[in-house]
């Protein structure tokens, strides 16, 4: 597809979401470096600091210093989670083909140079299936059922969307960039504005230190990033469910009446004695799943606020290196904007509404 070799077609950004990883950093950017320089094409490693409280920081900042051309790492001032880091990453990176990873060793830095020869091929997006993936049956069902639905929302077909190793060409990471919503789930969000994804398939390690830096809490959280970016199909689903409901409590209700006024008075008696435990089983079933309507609802409503309130995705406290970056990117200047003496001039002779 493309056709020159010059540094702003070819070049390859790597986007690496960093929260609390100092066991293996180290590791990690050797390997990754050396897998990125055997490509013999401009890269940049970037590297997004989440917030981390290990060290984490300080080893970025040191390894931004000693490869200034290589590696930029760019620190946030708090966790704001894998997804808004990537993005923080999407909007720093200069190269034409952007790839995607874990920094905590589960996906071989070793694979890059095969998700960039796919993007070679002509592809917009580059997926990765996780080979020697071991889960139980539930795990997997959940995975066909959120790739299902994926397949319906962005009308492409892919296996695994829980694997954060991918490739991405720029007009695909301009589009991500250019959505405004909070919480997004980046796979996905990227097949809706690909043209050409494909897929292969790459190793999976166990993580090599430390452990997942999802809590339970989070990773609920996150499988309602991934369903509310998908779908409002649920808050139908809602509807329905509770219209079936109402039928049915009619059909009870028209049924107790009919036993009443046609049965035995000594049956009714017997039935509404042993009926109370079994309507008051019913009724929490009921008011249960209303909570959980509400619930439902309240997620969604959630992102709407932050939406609404339109906060920055992230703050960026400190940038160190300059990888590919000989020019500046306006999406990230525009996050972490400091006005300048010329900016606050200008400011006052336009107004702005
Ligand atoms: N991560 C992050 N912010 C977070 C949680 C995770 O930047 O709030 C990074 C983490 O450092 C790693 C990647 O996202 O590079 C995947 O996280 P993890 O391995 O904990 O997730 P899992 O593999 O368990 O899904
Ligand atoms: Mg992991």
């Amino acid at each position: 597809m493309s056709g020159g070799r010059s540094p702003g077609r070819d070049g390859v950004s790597i986007v690496v979401p960093v929260y609390n990883e100092s066991a293996t950093l180290e590791e990690f950017a050797s390997r990754t470096l050396a897998a990125a320089r055997s490509m013999q094409r401009p890269f940049e490693l970037v590297l997004v600091d989440d917030g981390s409280r290990d060290g984490t920081t300080e080893r970025l900042l040191a390894l931004a210093a000693e490869h200034p051309r290589e590696v930029v790492a760019v620190i946030l001032n708090r966790n704001y989670g894998q997804h808004s880091a990537i993005m923080c990453g999407f909007a720093k990176a200069r190269g034409e083909i952007v790839v995607t990873l874990d920094a905590d060793l589960q996906n071989p830095p070793e694979e890059i140079p095969r998700l960039v020869a796919a993007m070679d091929e002509g592809a917009d997006v580059v997926g990765t299936v996780r080979m020697n993936r071991q889960d139980s049956v539930f795990r997997k069902l959940a995975s066909r059922t959120v790739n299902a639905v994926a397949r319906k929302v962005t009308g492409v077909a892919m296996r695994d969307y829980g694997c954060m190793l991918r490739a991405y060409r720029r007009n695909v990471v301009e589009a991500m960039l250019s959505c405004r919503e909070k919480s997004t789930f980046i796979p996905v969000l990227a097949n809706s504005f690909a043209r050409h994804a494909v897929e292969i398939e790459v190793a999976h390690a166990e993580r090599a230190a430390g452990e997942s830096k999802y809590s339970l809490f989070k990773l609920v959280n996150l499988q309602f990033d991934l369903l509310t970016s998908m779908t409002t199909t649920p808050l139908r689903l809602m509807t329905w469910f509770g219209a079936g409901i109402a039928m049915l409590g009619i059909g009870f209700g028209a049924a107790l009446l009919a036993l009443r006024l046609l049965a035995e008075p000594q049956w009714w008696e017997r039935f509404s004695e042993g009926g109370v435990f079994t309507m008051f089983a019913i009724l929490f079933v009921f008011v249960g799943f209303q909570f959980m309507a509400m619930g439902l609802l309240g997620e969604y409503l959630g992102r709407v606020f932050h939406d609404v309130r339109n906060r920055p995705r992230y703050f960026v406290h400190e940038v160190a290196g300059e990888g590919l970056s000989a020019t500046a990117n306006p999406r990230f200047e525009a996050a972490r904007f400091t006005p300048t003496e010329a900016d606050l001039a200008s400011e006052s002779s336009t107004t702005t509404p």
